[in-house]
């Protein structure tokens, strides 16, 4: 057996019940054995055992109080996954999906992409199986103040900096830091995503979006082929998508597609973006709404889509944009977008393709951005953003955009560099799970046991 073998063995006999977890598992362990047939050290030292187990979890309950009076409870949790570059570092998701095997995926992806981005950044990842969908604002800033309650006894600006993520935006950060505030009388840098007037960076909202876009330029460019004129297919109605809407019109790219839980757009005069961002941002809305307000605008709700597809896949493009959620492109969606003359797929989301659909695109040939390499712009401009909080600055938009783009096109570099220098060039699953595994693994190494 394998070292990588008898890891993943042992993991699926502990964890058979975090199926999440265990495919991002597979997914880096499944790239490394180059590296590690290399490197007897890694095994010496048990590295791969020491990073599939979490430094530290933290659960707790949140109990807060709904509009009616009625006491609500929920479950909130924090993965403090890897520091060994870095404090932590990684989002808060709310999400009625959210368990702690969800969150170990999430943080064990974020350990790799926070080693990418190149920057001193630990990984981790945090939430509750809080719902926000329906909520009123007083029940979003409730919520929150009790999460944070329990929270804010392991976080610091050094310690451990979160972001948002699946319905943490601008709001949610705004109460959180409220009340971290007022529970620690300090104000820091200890949240990230935060609103303008009271220490957030410029760029940092649309940075994901925008990233994954110079991402799958970057991609394209070494193919001498690029977006201008293409159509794009996006999911997701969220931060990500719209923001990833928004550059590839920016760049004169058609982005015809966005989907949320409800339904699926599509418009062939391309995704109006101001229109999206009323209907989100602002009005919180389903996407039927867009429909409403752009004549032209087909609308499909989830209802009528087939068992196991997700339609979106089938609208012929050069490039998809996968922006909304994990395992919603499956192996017939890739063979689906691959035969429609797809020829490239840049990963918004985290791990939105399941591990065949992966296989599928990195076989094909096509130029393949996995979520760790292709999305990490987000998490890259928050520590962007910690970076003005501790010199208490404040850069210009377009400083912070032309930093991000210097940050996407150096994962390029390194992700692609490292598949040629293991004899797979083009591979970039491989390269940046080697690439990010190297310098968390060889940095735990130096710190000893
Ligand atoms: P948002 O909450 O802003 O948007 C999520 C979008 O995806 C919404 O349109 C939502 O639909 C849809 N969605 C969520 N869950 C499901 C589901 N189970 N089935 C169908 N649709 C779903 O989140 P973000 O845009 O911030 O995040 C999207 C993805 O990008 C996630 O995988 C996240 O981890 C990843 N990511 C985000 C970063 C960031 O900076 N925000 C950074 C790096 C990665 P609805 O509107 O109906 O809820």
């Amino acid at each position: 057996m394998t070292y990588t073998e008898e890891v993943m063995a042992k993991l699926k006999s502990q964890y058979s019940y975090e199926p999440e977890f265990l495919q991002a598992v597979q997914e880096v362990l499944g790239s490394l054995s180059p590296v590690l047939e290399k490197n007897e050290k890694y095994r010496k030292n048990r590295i791969l055992e020491r990073l599939t187990e979490p430094e530290r979890t933290i659960g707790f309950r949140v109990d807060w109080v709904d509009d009616a009076g009625n006491i609500q409870v929920n479950r909130g949790w924090r993965v403090q996954f890897n520091s060994a570059i870095g404090p932590y570092k990684g989002g808060l998701r709310l999400h009625p999906s959210v368990n702690l095997g969800v969150l170990k995926f999430l943080g064990f992806e974020q350990i790799f992409k926070n080693s990418l981005t190149g920057l001193a950044i630990g990984g981790a990842k945090g939430g509750s199986d809080f719902d926000p969908k329906g909520k009123s604002d007083m029940e979003i800033m409730r919520f929150c103040q009790s999460f944070m309650n329990e929270l804010f006894r392991y976080i610091g600006a050094t310690i451990d900096v979160p972001a948002g993520d699946i319905g943490v935006g601008g709001r949610e950060i705004g109460y959180l830091y409220g009340r971290w505030k007022k529970l620690t009388r300090s104000y820091e840098g200890v949240l990230t995503g935060k609103n303008i007037l009271f220490g957030g960076s410029l760029a940092r909202t649309e940075a994901t979006g925008y990233g994954v876009v110079y991402f799958a330029q970057a991609m394209l460019a070494d193919r001498k082929e690029n977006l201008a004129g293409k159509t794009c297919v996006v999911s997701g109605a969220g931060n990500v998508a719209i923001y990833c809407c928004q550059k590839l019109r920016q760049i004169g790219a058609l982005p015809v597609t966005v989907t949320d839980s409800r339904g699926m757009i599509v418009d062939p005069d391309g995704i109006n973006v101001e229109v999206l961002q009323k209907v989100k941002e602002v009005e919180r809305a389903s996407l039927a709404r867009y429909a409403e307000l752009v004549p032209g605008a087909k609308y499909t709700p989830a209802s009528a889509y087939a068992e196991g597809r997700h339609p979106v896949w089938d609208v012929p493009c050069f490039a998809a944009f996968p922006c909304a959620t994990q395992n919603e492109l499956n192996l017939a969606d890739a063979q689906a977008l691959i035969k429609n003359g797809c020829k490239c797929v840049a990963e918004g989301a985290n791990m939105p393709s399941t591990l065949e659909a992966v296989h599928d695109f990195v076989s094909s040939g096509i130029a393949y951005g996995p979520a760790k390499a292709a999305n990490a712009g987000g998490v890259a401009t928050s520590q962007l953003e910690m970076a003005q909080n501790a010199e208490m600055q404040s850069w210009t938009f377009e400083e912070v955009d032309k930093k991000l783009k210097q940050i996407m096109d150096n994962i390029y570099k390194n992700a692609a560099d490292t598949a040629r220098e293991f004899g797979r060039p083009g591979n970039l699953v491989m390269g940046a799970n080697i690439a990010g595994f190297r310098k968390v693994a060889d940095a735990m190494i130096a710190q000893g046991i």
